[in-house]
């Protein structure tokens, strides 16, 4: 654990530090800082003009201080001279209740109240753009069906293996990596960590892997959906809960069904009961909702969700189980907060244990055949707006993710829903002008 980073900094030939937050939006904005300031920096934080960051604050808001945390400390791999850092939102010496890894923190206390460490995996998707972001990077990479296409990526072998060498440097324990479903579109993966960790390291690889894109000639995007026909981005999360000390899997009962212990069920009741709220969080875009209610593509499937089912080791549902001890949420897209993702997961899920949530039951059939034969399952929502109203009814789940945190939250993204239905399409006008 670092103290002191100036120390650090001289030890290491860093020249700067990025005081680094995460907006409501998912959005990192940073100040660079000389390491000759840092330590001061280090107390009182980064000031930032409330109304330029994001987090629902005023012109009239004092400064936001962005107070790093010193555990959390990055050297850039591919640029050793400058550090990052995730800091904490202060205002006038009080956590501002609004910020994402506020809010996580939180609830990761909550969860530490009971006993229960929550651990997550994450599965990033996204795809390598032209820099104008508007094509493939990869001019041959256009076979009808490019799942795991070694010829295609391999050709991107440059920016994927520089990126999973410095997740290796950093000892996040970088595992695979291949070519996803869509042309252009790749899926790195790392170890599961604690929640916080998850997301630091979540936001850290987005802008690491962005930054390498870029250094390379391309554009990397996490957008849920930024092709149509082609699969869309998810961020599947893979949850285990365990004991504080880290020895035991709280999740794992090899006597129970899918060897799921009832800890572990009932917490996945608690995703299943929140689920359509949870898209307000997991599908945080308008774009998203292209992704979860896609048609199938041309290879046969979406493998996103759009129903509210689990399943054992199946990708057709919205949660797989598998095997013994953890599950994966497959809500999630590539435009999710990271911070925000962890939240709503340990929101949803100690609800459920407390609430002793029941999953319902268990759907072991094909969803792209046969989803239309369920019927007692809810259907996940249509679009941004209906996600945000099912988030706003559900008061459990609002009141544990914080009451200003899902009043700014509504907020910011009502606002963006407004903007979006204000815009008049084209399709629009070639369908109805002459009716
Ligand atoms: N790209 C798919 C999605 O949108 C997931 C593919 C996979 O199972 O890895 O969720
Ligand atoms: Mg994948
Ligand atoms: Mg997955």
């Amino acid at each position: 654990m670092v103290k002191d980073l100036q120390k650090y900094a001289a030890e290491r030939g860093i020249k700067y530090f990025m005081v680094s937050y995460t907006d409501l939006f998912g959005g990192q904005r940073a100040k660079l800082v000389p390491a000759q300031a840092i330590n001061d920096m280090a107390v009182d934080g980064a000031g930032f003009a409330g109304f330029a960051t994001w987090l629902d604050l005023t012109p009239a808001h004092p400064d936001m201080m962005a107070v790093p945390d010193a555990s959390s400390v990055i050297q850039l791999p591919w640029k050793k001279e400058v550090a990052w850092l995730a800091s904490n939102c202060v205002m006038e010496g009080a956590p501002v209740a609004q910020a994402p890894r506020n809010v996580l923190r939180k609830l990761v206390d909550e969860a530490a109240k009971e006993g229960l460490r929550v651990k997550t995996g994450v599965e990033p998707e996204f795809f390598l753009l032209t820099p104008e972001g508007d094509k493939i990077a990869d001019p041959y990479d256009n076979a009808e069906k490019p799942c795991y296409d070694q010829q295609a990526m391999m050709r991107q072998y440059d920016v994927i293996a520089e990126v999973c060498d410095y997740m290796l440097e950093l000892g996040w324990e970088a595992y695979q990596n291949d070519h996803e479903d869509a042309t252009g579109q790749y899926e790195m993966n790392w170890k599961y960590d604690d929640a916080l960790q998850t997301a630091d390291k979540h936001s850290f690889f987005k802008f690491m892997m962005k930054s390498v894109a870029e250094k390379h000639g391309l554009r990397c995007t996490f957008m849920p959906k930024p092709f149509k026909g082609l699969t869309g981005s998810g961020c599947h999360a893979h949850i285990s809960v365990w004991s504080l000390d880290g020895s035991e899997n709280a999740f794992a009962d090899s006597s129970k069904e899918l060897g799921l212990s009832d800890r572990g069920r009932t917490f996945l009741g608690g995703i299943m009961k929140h689920a359509s709220a949870l898209a307000a969080i997991c599908n945080p875009t308008v774009n998203s909702y292209k992704r979860i209610n896609a048609p199938r593509t041309s290879s046969g499937a979406t493998w996103a969700p759009n129903t509210v089912t689990w399943t054992g080791n199946n990708r057709t549902h919205m949660v797989r189980v598998p095997g013994p001890g953890r599950f994966e949420l497959r809500l999630p897209d590539g435009a999710a907060n990271p911070y925000l993702l962890q939240a709503i997961i340990i929101a949803a899920g100690l609800d459920g244990i407390r609430s002793k949530a029941d999953p319902g039951k268990r759907h072991d059939i094909d969803m792209y055949t046969q989803g239309h034969t369920i019927t007692d399952a809810p259907k996940l929502p249509l679009n941004l707006l209906d996600a945000l109203r099912e988030y706003d009814k559900d008061s459990t789940l609002k009141a544990m993710m914080g009451e200003e945190f899902s009043a700014a939250y509504m907020k910011l993204k009502h606002k963006e829903w407004d903007s979006f239905v204000s815009h008049f399409s084209r399709w629009e006008h070639d369908n109805t002008l002459d009716i």
